[in-house]
């Protein structure tokens, strides 16, 4: 399998490399050459397989430089007891006999970005040692919350690589908060910025593009990479969760086996829809692809008109993980749309940079619309979907998990289309207790509630529900990352710590 550029089809690379590159130099983004087809047959034996096995057959599909044991390696240091708190990794709970939770927040740090980003640096180091590369890597991470925590948790320790974090000390929540400064393990280094979550990124760009910086790493054994969501590597694990749901509801008689279904996904940067769009493309039985976003509504709008607008201002919601204007990993969508025709994707995407906007053609957005429905959920109408959702079926849903059941059911309602749905549940409710305790009914403000294990405490007693385990040992943990620093003075850190 060799994987090419969505901006240079004249490019063909290993898995290795375009782990290790993360970006394609084009600016493009990595995808495969040929999506591996599952046959009746390859479905037939997946079945009784649990998820490492079936993680390990479709991983094998899409690496060809790895040995299978290395895949195998990567596959148990990624998925087992100590990370996940379920034995089925991504567990399948039934709401009624049409409307199923695909729970993806089992790891450590209780959201979906670990499933990706537990694997991710076994990927990395093992790309590393193919390809003959004897640097140490430091990724670097700009975080608005929870991706920090989640590759802190995935690098930690890991044999080669350093992990620096920088968080903007005005813009992540409290218990992000916590997670992070709380990090164990002897490679992680956390650091507020005092500034927003824009200047830490602005921050962390400006650090790559450093090359006095780079060539004074370089010549030290050190590289900076990181470990964003347009890495491949964090893509392809995120495919085999929709298979591996996909066939739970089939052997749970849930579904008939070649039945299909719709999957909806709260969307921020387009890569978990995207897996699940590659997971149909390969054949698993999925007929829409619900696209569901909060206020921050560019996608719905570009499904509808096929016109992508960023011209907006940013608006800060309840579900701070889609709070995004710019969705990378669409540009992978737009790839296959579009003929896999890269210069007509490097247009769109000059035109995007450029004026903040692109216009896809007729055809183009016919397949769009075909493939995929895109609505939002509003502030309001986001509690009023935990609250139902509580009150129905006794479950509840965190913020972004509660916006993909509304426009599940706005879906549903205009287009009478009744087929079971999977909905991709992105979160613990116990990472976001002050919405949720609104939701019921309790507003905390006027309780003055100030402690956020308080509120946790809370949340478990009118619910009755637990907190997870990796969210309560944190109530007794203590901190160990202090530093702060400006805006301006993010490179100075780095060199501190990787040169001292
Ligand atoms: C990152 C994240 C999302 C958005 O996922 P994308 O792959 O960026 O679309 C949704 N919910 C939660 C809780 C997240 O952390």
């Amino acid at each position: 399998m060799l994987y090419t550029s969505t901006r240079d089809k004249s490019k063909h690379l290993d898995f290795s490399d375009i782990i290790k590159l993360g970006i394609s130099p084009d600016g493009g983004l990595f995808v495969p050459e040929n999506l591996p087809n599952l046959t009746y047959e390859d479905i037939q034996n997946m079945k009784d397989m649990n998820y490492q096995e079936l993680s390990y057959t479709i991983f094998k599909k899409f690496i060809d430089d790895f040995t299978d044991k290395e895949i195998k390696d990567c596959v148990k240091n990624a998925y087992n007891e100590d990370k996940f708190d379920n034995e089925d990794i991504a567990p399948v709970n039934a709401l009624n006999d049409r409307t199923f939770i695909l729970e993806l927040w089992h790891g450590p740090t209780c959201a979906f970005k670990d499933v990706a980003l537990q694997i991710l640096p076994h990927f990395i180091i093992k790309s590393v040692k193919h390809t003959n590369d004897k640097n140490h890597y430091v990724i670097l991470v700009a975080t608005s919350g929870d991706t920090g925590k989640a590759a802190l948790e995935g690098f930690k320790d890991v044999k080669g690589t350093s992990i620096i974090v920088f968080y903007p000390l005005d813009g992540v929540s409290a218990m992000q908060k916590i997670q992070m400064i709380t990090q164990r393990g002897n490679n992680v280094y956390v650091i507020g910025v005092k500034g927003n979550f824009d200047d830490a990124q602005a921050g962390v760009k400006k650090i790559f593009a450093d090359n006095i910086l780079n060539n004074m790493l370089s010549s030290n054994g050190i590289k900076l990479s990181s470990a964003n969501s347009i890495n491949w590597g964090r893509l392809v694990p995120q495919i085999v969760y929709y298979i591996s749901s996909y066939l739970h509801l089939v052997k749970s008689n849930a579904i008939k086996g070649g039945e299909e279904i719709n999957v909806a996904v709260p969307t921020g940067n387009f890569g978990n829809i995207l897996a699940a769009f590659y997971a149909k493309k390969m054949g698993i039985p999925i007929h829409k692809l619900i696209c569901a976003s909060n206020s921050n509504n560019v996608l719905t709008d570009f499904i509808d008109t096929g016109l992508y607008n960023r011209n907006r201002d940013l608006i800060k919601t309840s579900s701070p993980s889609m709070d995004i204007l710019i969705s990378s990993n669409l540009e992978r969508l737009l790839f296959e749309i579009c003929d896999r025709d890269s210069s007509y994707i490097s247009n769109l995407m000059t035109d995007l940079s450029r004026s903040g906007e692109y216009v896809i053609d007729k055809k183009a957005h016919e397949k769009l619309d075909h493939l995929f429905y895109g609505g939002y959920a509003d502030e309001n109408t986001t509690v009023e979907s935990i609250r139902n959702t509580f009150i129905k079926y006794m479950y509840l849903v965190d913020p972004h998990t509660a916006v993909g059941l509304k426009v599940l059911s706005d879906y549903r309602r205009k287009s009478g289309d009744t087929r079971p749905a999977l909905v991709a549940s992105t979160a613990s409710p116990y990472k976001f207790p002050d919405v949720i305790l609104k939701a019921l009914g309790l507003d905390i403000s006027k309780y003055n509630i100030k402690d956020e294990f308080v509120k946790l405490n809370l949340l478990s007693e009118i619910t009755g529900t637990q907190i997870p385990y990796n969210i309560k040992v944190l109530e007794n943990a203590s901190i160990r990352h202090i530093g702060k620093c400006n805006k301006t003075d993010m490179s100075k850190v780095i060199a501190n710590i990787l040169l001292k």
